[in-house]
């Protein structure tokens, strides 16, 4: 780590707690920064701030009044915070600067970081460059928003590491210094709008990611994306493009049967496990970060040829029973439900439903036309039921939750098919997370018997 002396009998205020706060309050704390942390759960419950109030670090819970905010000079936001936050509000409008704890991972790390954002794919992206890069001269270290504390990695990390980093919108918009070596930038949709008020603000928060690069730096970008490529248009970094649908010969593309980076043949396209037309793009960026940074052409090989996803988005699960199950969990809503079916070309039986925010499913109807039967549970059972009998689904059944519905979905199959849990709807009404969910797939396929 870099002992930095910029943070040294600073007054700070850490706001919101969770693991990346517990984590930049003592960071600073162990920097010689005046540390005061603010949560909202009252301290009698509040295990994290007793422990840090133990460490001699002030602490104040379940109220946030703006005079913490007197003789402050850096506040540390959770990213979760929202800018119209009062105490956010005002600490902006007495002009102190407001900082994300990927900020001050930036500020300490010995290791150059590898960054990825974009709207969608960046978990998957995140952990494709991880195991790309294993085996290579620097040794990755995984952080960020994919649930690694970034400023904990960046403690650790020496400068024979390389730090991959997954970056969401909200830790971005509290940048001002982050510098990534590479960063990936792999597409912009509309989300978390409510966050950011607007597209132009969400645009905006992405773009930091190139804030302060340099020509030494590499920006790989999704050159199909119009949005994108305006940031790569306005970077100072040296600009690697990838595409799915036209030859850039300074980045990543597809040729024929052939992933190529550069002129040169990468991997086969047969030989990569990942379904699905949108993991091109994670995989042309992935390929592309790995191979700037040292990566071998065998170890990515490798790891596109048994890389079978991350759990829960679109994983592939196995065979059983001459069915090939996918366990797409995290899809969460109609548009990732959408991207599943449009990954195969075998029959599918699809298992959806989940918790009933309120909105229809006519969006889905184009999509359910190319699957041959539905299993369906949760709240939102018979609303899925109506859109898929519009959509002309030859089978249409019903369960109580995914345990259930993988039994039916077997019984409705037959060799060959392709059997999806991509619910279209979050997960609360039955289960804690959508991780919980995707293990009743995994455990209930496993407890099958004929
Ligand atoms: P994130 O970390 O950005 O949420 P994930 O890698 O976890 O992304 O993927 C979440 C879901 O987003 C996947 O299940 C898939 O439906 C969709 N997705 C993944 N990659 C892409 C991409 N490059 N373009 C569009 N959609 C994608």
């Amino acid at each position: 780590m870099k002992h930095t002396e910029q943070f040294h009998q600073k007054h700070i205020l850490v706001l919101g707690l969770a693991k990346s706060g517990e984590a930049a309050a003592r960071l600073l704390h162990d920097l010689g920064a005046i540390v005061t942390v603010n949560d909202q759960k009252p301290l009698a419950d509040n295990p994290q701030a007793q422990k840090l109030q133990k460490e001699g670090i002030h602490v104040v819970c379940g109220e946030h009044p703006t005079s913490l905010l007197d003789g402050k000079e850096l506040v540390v936001k959770n990213p979760g915070i929202r800018y119209d936050n009062p105490i956010v509000e005002e600490a902006i409008k007495r002009g102190i600067s407001v900082v994300t704890e990927v900020e001050l991972a930036s500020k300490v790390s010995e290791a150059e970081i590898i960054a990825i954002t974009g709207s969608n794919g960046k978990t998957t992206t995140t952990s494709l460059v991880v195991e790309m890069l294993k085996g290579s001269a620097r040794e990755p270290k995984v952080a960020g928003n994919i649930g690694v504390v970034a400023s904990d990695v960046a403690r650790e990390a020496t400068a024979d590491d390389v730090i991959v980093m997954e970056v969401s919108s909200f830790q971005l918009m509290g940048t001002s210094h982050f510098r990534p070596k590479v960063a990936i930038l792999l597409n912009i949709f509309d989300a978390h709008l409510d966050y950011h008020g607007s597209k132009e603000n969400y645009v905006a928060a992405k773009k930091k990611i190139v804030e302060n690069m340099k020509e030494e730096d590499y920006f790989v970008y999704n050159a199909d994306d119009p949005l994108v490529s305006k940031v790569a248009a306005e970077t100072k970094a040296t600009p690697i493009p990838f595409s799915r649908s036209t030859v850039v010969k300074s980045g990543a593309y597809v040729d024929g049967e052939t992933y190529m980076f550069r002129g040169e043949k990468i991997v086969e396209k047969g030989d990569v496990v990942l379904p699905g037309d949108h993991n091109v793009d994670n995989v042309l960026a992935a390929m592309s970060a790995a191979l700037l940074m040292g990566a071998t052409k065998e170890q990515i090989h490798h790891v596109l040829s048994t890389f079978s996803g991350v759990e829960h988005r679109l994983q592939f699960v196995g065979t059983a029973f001459e069915r090939k199950w996918y366990n797409d969990s995290k899809a969460t809503n109609i548009l990732s439900t959408t991207a599943a079916i449009q990954s195969f070309t075998d029959p599918i039986v699809l298992l959806a439903g989940g918790l009933d925010r309120g909105n229809s499913f006519d969006d889905l109807i184009p999509a359910l036309q190319k699957v041959k039967a539905v299993v369906l549970f949760g709240e939102t059972k018979h609303k899925l039921a109506q859109a898929a009998m519009e959509a002309g689904v030859e089978t249409i059944v019903e369960a109580e939750r995914v345990e259930d519905a993988v039994r039916k979905a077997l019984d409705v199959s037959a060799n060959g098919d392709v059997i999806l849990l991509s619910p279209a709807c979050a997960s609360w009404d039955q289960y804690r997370t959508f991780e919980e969910r995707g293990e009743a797939f995994v455990t209930s396929i496993e407890g099958l018997q004929e």
